[in-house]
């Protein structure tokens, strides 16, 4: 596929999930019905939500979120510039205005509630809270500024699958979770996503605008359940399918495990950074959140080489990213008016590189990637 020696990520598919995969098509019912039912509860119970949907991807998810809770023309979501564009684009969708928070601090890449507080106007209506590489935002202090000033909240946890702070598991402190099974995340059903809710009318709207806004479901209808339907939501079709539900109660079942082994991996990288000069890891500070790690980024503190560092990492074959370019820079949003004072953003996105992480890394891969950002850090000084 790719001649990369390590990559940035790399998925796994066990037998158990080929099978899983494959058993909707020899049965022959493969849209939406009683796997995509065994999926949500296999979710529900491990995270202990209310209510849980299963969509087509992860943003879907959070565009139904916004929907759900009526978010709209002219409706004001405070948002980090420092996620990827989706949350954004869907607040625009929904012909509701994006407002741009900035990081808390050089350790701390979360959106910042000093922040929020200060660019909330008359306007505001929601926050969308990213819990950024898995490190859940500081939501018990985002939730009382939430409740002071009447915003819902939507947390996206595409990064933060089972990540726990303060006993509360990402998807539960605000209104509606947002998760996503995209092949890079922690779990992956190629295309997925996933609703979580507590909130039994916010459920019901969720349930109606993921098909159509009907009352009744084609399953339904093939089972003789129902003749005919009406339609009392506008709604949109963000299904999933048999075969990629299917494919995701075989991924969750390992999960446990994986996400153990992803801790492992994240303690081998920060052994074997620490006497590397010229970088900062953040989150270090976070010894108190349970982590469903998801990415390893790190700061490069002479950011003006941090484009040649990629290039010299590429060289010899170690694939890195960079999560995020600010949102508020793509010429989409900055066209459309959509500007933002993030400084801490801008400066620590300037300087930020992704290194490969995954759970089938070996210890060995880890201390290539380092000493190799060891010795070009050094030639580029
Ligand atoms: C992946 C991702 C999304 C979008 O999920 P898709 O399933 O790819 O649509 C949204 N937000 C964040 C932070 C993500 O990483």
């Amino acid at each position: 596929m790719s001649n990369w020696k390590i990559p940035l990520f790399e998925p796994e598919f066990t037998s158990e999930d080929i099978e899983a995969a494959c058993a909707p098509l020899r049965e022959g019912w493969i849209s939406m019905g009683e796997r995509t039912y065994a999926f949500e509860k296999a979710f529900r119970d491990k995270i202990c939500a209310a209510h849980v949907f299963a969509v087509c991807n992860g943003t879907a998810a959070l565009h139904l979120a916004l929907a759900a809770l009526g978010i709209g023309r002219g409706d004001e979501v405070i948002l980090p510039s420092l996620t990827f564009v989706a949350c954004a684009n869907v607040i625009v969708q929904q012909c509701a205005i994006p407002v741009f928070t900035d990081c808390c601090s050089e350790e701390d890449w979360t959106l910042s509630p000093q922040d929020i507080e200060r660019k909330i106007t008359h306007g505001a209506r929601a926050i969308m809270a990213v819990h950024y590489a898995g490190f859940p935002c500081r939501m018990e202090e985002i939730v009382p500024i939430a409740r002071r000033h009447n915003l819902a909240i939507i947390e996206d946890c595409a990064h933060a699958l089972f990540s726990i702070r303060k006993g509360k598991p990402c998807g539960l402190w605000g209104d509606i979770g947002c998760f996503s099974f995209f092949t890079n995340k922690n779990m992956t059903t190629g295309e997925g996503g996933m609703l979580t809710t507590n909130d039994d009318r916010l459920a019901e709207r969720i349930r109606l605008m993921r098909s159509h806004g009907m009352t009744t479901l084609t399953l339904d209808r093939h089972r003789g359940y129902a003749r005919s339907y009406d339609v009392v939501e506008f709604g949109f079709n963000y299904r999933i399918d048999e075969i990629r539900a299917a494919l995701g109660s075989s991924q969750l079942q390992r999960m446990d495990s994986r996400l153990l082994r992803r801790k492992e991996i994240y303690w081998h990288y920060l052994e074997k950074l620490k006497d590397i000069d010229g970088i900062i890891i953040p989150f270090q500070d976070r010894t108190e959140d349970n982590v469903g790690y998801h990415i390893f980024p790190i700061y490069i503190k002479k950011s003006s080489i941090r484009d040649q560092l990629m290039d010299a990492l590429k060289q010899e074959g170690i694939q890195t990213s960079i999560h995020y370019p600010p949102i508020h820079h793509f010429m989409a949003y900055r066209e459309a008016g959509y500007s933002a004072e993030c400084p801490l953003t801008e400066r620590l996105t300037s300087g930020e590189i992704t290194l490969p992480f995954y759970p089938s890394m070996s210890e060995e891969q880890i201390s290539i990637v380092c000493e190799s950002l060891r010795r070009n850090l050094l030639a580029l000084s």
